[in-house]
C-alpha cells in the first residue's frame, strides 16, 4: 500500500464558531477520528487526538499557538493518540487507567488497528503489527456537570457511559454546539465494545435527546444540525423500544 508523507497526513478545515476539525483523510471514514480544536480567549482545547500515527505537534500548528488543553471524550485508540504530545490532559475518571496504561486491548488498537483501516499508510516506519498508544497519564479529571472554561466560552461535561465507560460529551449552551464523541453521530455506532453498557448506552442516549443543540460535532463523520440531532436518536431509541416520552 502507497504511504503519505506526514506533511499530507492532516486535514485541517474551519468550521465556523472558533471551531476547527483536524481529521486524518487517509484512514477510512469509518475508523477516522474527528479532532476538534476549539478556540478560547485563556487557553485553547482540543477534543481528541487521533491515532498518533504522525505529530499532531510538528504538523499542525495551531495546536501550539497557546496554552492548550487536551481532553480525550473517551479513550479508544482513535481519540488519544496524540495525548502524550500535550502538557495538560483530562479525561473522565472512568477511562483514567486507559489513558495512563493503554494497552492494545484497552484502547481497542486491538483488533481495529490493522492495515485495513487505511486508504493509504502513514510515513514509514509505520507498521500495524508495531502500533501502540503512547502513555499520557491524565493531568486532570472531569466529570458529569463540570464546566470547561477557556476564558470566553465554556462547555459543560456531559458524562455519556454506554459507548465506553468514561465517555463524555461537552455542551457549551451560549452557542448551541454540542461535541458528542462516538456515543453518538450521524454514521454507524458502535454498541459492542468490550466495556460497552447497552443500559448506560439507553440512558446517555435519552439524556442528549434532551439537549437543544444546534450543531453537532461527533467523534467520527460530517457535523449535522439540531433536527438531525433529534432524528438520529429519536430513530435509534425506537430501535431499541426505549423511547418512552420522548415526542
Ligand atoms: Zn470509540
Ligand atoms: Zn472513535
Amino acid at each position: 500500500m502507497e504511504r503519505v508523507d506526514a506533511d499530507r497526513w492532516y486535514r485541517v478545515q474551519h468550521v465556523g464558531d472558533g471551531v476547527t476539525l483536524i481529521d486524518e483523510p487517509f484512514i477510512k471514514a469509518f475508523y477516522r477520528c474527528n479532532i476538534w480544536h476549539v478556540r478560547g480567549r485563556d487557553r485553547d482545547l482540543l477534543i481528541d487526538s487521533g491515532m498518533g500515527v504522525v505529530s499532531l505537534r510538528a504538523h499542525v500548528p495551531l495546536v501550539t499557538e497557546k496554552r492548550l488543553t487536551a481532553l480525550a471524550s473517551h479513550t479508544h485508540f482513535d481519540h488519544i493518540g496524540c495525548h502524550h504530545e500535550f502538557a495538560e490532559r483530562i479525561v473522565h475518571p472512568a477511562e483514567a487507567d486507559i489513558l495512563a496504561h493503554p494497552t492494545r486491548a484497552a484502547t481497542l488498537a486491538n483488533p481495529y488497528a490493522t492495515d485495513a483501516i487505511f486508504e493509504a499508510l502513514p510515513p514509514a516506519p509505520y507498521a500495524s503489527s508495531d502500533y501502540g498508544v503512547t502513555s499520557a497519564a491524565a493531568t486532570g479529571f472531569v466529570a458529569d456537570g463540570d464546566l470547561v472554561d477557556l476564558g470566553d466560552r465554556r462547555f459543560e461535561v456531559i458524562h455519556t457511559p454506554g459507548h465506553s465507560p468514561g465517555g463524555v460529551a461537552l455542551w457549551e449552551a451560549e452557542t448551541g454546539i454540542l461535541f458528542s464523541g462516538d456515543i453518538v453521530y450521524d454514521g454507524p455506532l458502535v454498541e459492542d465494545t468490550y466495556h460497552a453498557n447497552a443500559a448506560d448506552y439507553v440512558a446517555s442516549m435519552a439524556r442528549l435527546f434532551d439537549i437543544p443543540a444546534r450543531v453537532v460535532h461527533g467523534g467520527h463523520f460530517p457535523s449535522y444540525d439540531g433536527r438531525r440531532h433529534k432524528a438520529i436518536i429519536r430513530a435509534w431509541l425506537t430501535e431499541k423500544g426505549a423511547l418512552g416520552a420522548k415526542p
